[in-house]
């Protein structure tokens, strides 16, 4: 989302901005659309616009185990600072943040949410994502989704060396 901030530049310290937030963007780099909505909070301070989102999207993630895919709830939360290119007042550019991975205002004035909903976006994917906590995962002999009942497979067979192992656990 794209917001103009010239005005809330020029107000003072303390004001405020509310905007909801409803659109499609692909925010976990896999190419797929995904809405995000929620709201998002602009609040300028002494330095910057500080920007605070609380979005939803459910996206489509590919299980670790059994490689099915399946809707997944994101939560995506954040509070940035996006600091100023160029000086409201006089229109000259100002020295670049310290900070290499803060965020900035465009010498238009406006602010660009995107980059910032995708970082916190792929946050927020689970590291290993599983389709249900139990999932039962695929055979590994014949590669049967075991979510979908048992395969034909015989029974494993335990290496001798391994079965004291298998008795302990
Ligand atoms: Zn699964
Ligand atoms: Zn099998």
């Amino acid at each position: 989302m794209e917001i103009n901030v010239s005005q809330l530049l020029q107000e003072p310290i303390g004001s405020i901005r509310d905007y909801q937030v409803d659109e499609a963007a692909d925010i976990i780099g896999d190419g797929n659309k995904y809405t995000t909505r929620g709201e998002c909070h602009l609040l300028r301070t002494q330095r910057s616009i500080l920007v605070k989102c609380a979005l939803n999207a459910d996206v489509e993630l590919t299980c670790n185990r059994c490689l099915s895919k399946f809707r997944h709830p994101l939560k995506i939360n954040f509070e940035e600072e996006f600091l100023p290119t160029v000086d409201i007042a006089s229109g000259t550019p100002l020295p670049l943040p310290e900070e290499t991975s803060a965020f900035t205002i465009d010498e238009h004035h406006n602010i660009d949410t995107a980059e910032a909903i995708r970082q916190y976006a792929l946050m927020a994917v689970p590291m290993k994502a599983l389709c249900r906590k139990d999932c039962a995962g695929l055979c590994q002999k014949c590669g049967k989704n075991l979510n979908q009942g048992k395969c034909d497979c015989p029974a494993e067979e335990i290496d001798p060396r391994w079965s004291a192992l298998t008795k302990l656990q």
